[in-house]
């Protein structure tokens, strides 16, 4: 078998302790998962999930101890942080039960799901999509993914954000509004999962803008963290 063009290069993470690499399928993301943050974007904090997603290759990978370069992307001038627990999903399924839902999860990082917040505003006024804000290239950051098993206190671990040395963002897992079981539980009854895919488990209070030059460290307790500088394209 031959393609007629070349084949795209599947895009992948780091293992945190090793130099195997987790191959990405699919991003999915949930919105609005801590009331702080939903509360900060004018919502009361008690709706259903609901999920966007980005392309796979929409992840810039970050080894442990690394500095990652973000290009500040074209078309907006309101560039969000938004600092997640990401899950990586290691055995598929459909219908999955929130109780048996960690039997699916392979390991946990933390990402950030960097967002054009002008142009989501502008999407949501006009009732169109989110892509644009949230699916453009890079706008999946990611720290190394750390087996499940070593990380028996995830649900409950601290989760922040400093931006240039000073906080911007601080909260903790358990103060999810949905959690991870449940959260698998919703997306696995609207699509199949599959090995490969990392679900973006939404944000904590704090959200704001970053310029070009700024240094993001994300950080969530027991894991790998992640070390982004924005740079003018
Ligand atoms: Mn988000």
């Amino acid at each position: 078998m031959s393609y007629v063009i070349p084949v795209p290069t599947v895009p992948s993470v780091p293992v945190a302790g090793g130099t195997s690499r987790f191959p990405v399928r699919r991003i999915y993301c949930v919105g609005r998962n801590y009331a702080e943050h939903a509360i900060e974007m004018g919502h009361s904090g008690r709706e259903p999930p609901f999920f966007f997603m980005k392309p796979a290759d929409a992840v810039l990978p970050v080894e442990p101890g690394a500095t990652g370069n973000m290009a500040y992307p074209s078309l907006t001038s309101s560039l969000h942080h938004e600092v997640e627990l990401v899950v990586a999903i290691g055995k598929g399924g459909r219908d999955i039960e929130a109780g048996r839902a960690l039997e699916h999860v392979w390991g946990y990082a933390v990402g950030l799901d960097m967002t054009r917040r002008d142009l989501q505003a502008e999407a949501k006024k006009q009732g169109r999509p989110w892509c644009i804000a949230k699916g453009f290239d890079e706008s999946a950051p990611i720290g190394a993914i750390t087996p499940a098993a070593q990380v028996p206190g995830i649900a409950t671990a601290a989760i922040e954000l400093q931006v240039n040395g000073g906080a911007r963002q601080s909260s903790r897992i358990d103060k999810m509004i949905w959690n991870v079981g449940e959260i698998i539980a919703h997306l696995s009854a609207a699509w199949e999962l599959a090995p490969g895919d990392l679900i973006f488990t939404g944000t904590p209070e704090g959200v704001a803008a970053a310029a070009a030059g700024d240094v993001l460290e994300a950080r969530v307790e027991g894991l790998a963290g992640l070390r982004v500088e924005l740079v003018r394209r």
